[in-house]
């Protein structure tokens, strides 16, 4: 049997969890396995799960793990692989989904394989690295195989079925699971068009110099009704904040135009813009590795170059 671990907030399953749950859902198909949901709290998700080809949901209630806490979790979700005797437990690429299995696999001494695009047959699995510049192939042997599915690995597809059992399961639990608790959740609050959906981003880089260097970028960005980003320098030097960072470790983006300033265009940067229709670079080094993958560049000083575009729109 194939157990996974579905993420919601208050009933909503995110879009990664339901990846993961057709990503599970085909594998049981090819494996002759059924699938099998497990999640936290009050808030029954079973309707939404059974669409996506879940035949049980095992609803986990206790009041001590209705909250987030890592350890217990994956203490509960260890244990209840154990009684179904699940052969894999699968969970999304999410901060919690590797912060859960992780602890499952330290609980239990086996292996975990983090971002998983596929898993074939004998137990070979495909894993992206490096943001997915890097493919890898691993085997993995053991009783129960541990995997989180990279976020964008398969297309989130409905394939319901007629019913979805719901089970509650209650672990046996310790207090030494809940060294980590979560206290306070608070969601960034956002105006407007944000990095991830705006069709027109402008980024600032090391170039850019200060925080009041970004002034200009703002300025233009307004004009062309876009949205500001910035690479890690910009945002480990405080000239921004860390939501605005496009890259690796930062936002995807995918606009129609992406204006990189002063941005040299590291892999890890790049990683983040894989999806942008064109890319206009301004950097003062013609060398700089951001041309290799722009569509138009200036080869100039952003901090001219940029009142000099903003001055041609003012004309009309
Ligand atoms: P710099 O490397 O300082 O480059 C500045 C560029 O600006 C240079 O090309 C320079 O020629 C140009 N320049 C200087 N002055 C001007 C001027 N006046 N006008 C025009 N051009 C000028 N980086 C990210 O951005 N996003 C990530 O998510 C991310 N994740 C990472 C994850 C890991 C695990 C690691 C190890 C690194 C990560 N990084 C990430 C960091 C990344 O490797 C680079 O260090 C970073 O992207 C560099 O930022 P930058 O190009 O803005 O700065």
């Amino acid at each position: 049997m194939i157990l996974v671990f579905a993420e919601h907030n208050g009933g909503d399953v995110d879009n990664h969890s339901l990846q993961t749950l057709t990503f599970a859902n085909n594998l049981s198909k090819e494996k002759g396995l059924s699938m099998e949901v497990v999640s936290f709290g009050d808030t029954d998700v079973s309707a939404t799960v059974k669409q996506y080809g879940a035949a049980k949901n095992h609803c986990i209630k206790a009041d001590n793990l209705t909250q987030y806490s890592p350890e217990a979790w994956a203490q509960s979700l260890g244990q209840l692989a154990e009684s179904t005797g699940a052969t894999l437990l699968l969970a999304s690429s999410s901060v919690k989904g590797n912060e859960v299995l992780s602890y499952v696999a330290a609980q239990k001494s086996l292996a975990l394989v983090s971002q998983v695009l596929a898993v074939g047959g004998d137990s070979n699995v495909t894993r992206s690295s490096w943001a997915g510049g890097l493919l890898e192939e691993v085997q993995v042997s053991q009783t129960l195989g541990l995997y989180t599915v990279a976020d964008g690995a398969i297309e989130a597809q409905e394939a319901p079925v007629d019913s979805c059992e719901v089970c509650e399961f209650t672990p046996t639990m310790d207090d030494k699971y809940f060294r980590v608790q979560l206290k306070r959740m608070e969601a960034s609050v956002h105006e407007g068009p944000n990095l991830k959906t705006a069709s027109l981003v402008i980024g600032g880089g090391g170039g850019v110099g200060s925080a009041e260097g970004f002034a200009p970028l703002e300025k233009l960005s307004e004009m062309l009704k876009g949205v500001v980003g910035s690479s890690r320098v910009a945002t480990n030097n405080g000239w921004r904040v860390h939501t605005q960072q496009i890259g690796m470790t930062g936002s995807p983006i995918a606009p129609k135009l992406y204006i990189a300033c002063g941005i040299s265009g590291a892999i890890q940067h790049m990683a983040g813009c894989k999806n942008c229709e064109n890319i206009l670079a301004i950097n003062t080094d013609e060398e700089a590795p951001i041309f290799s993958h722009a569509d138009y560049g200036i080869v100039g000083d952003l901090h001219k170059v940029v009142p000099a575009i903003i001055a041609e729109l003012e004309k009309g």
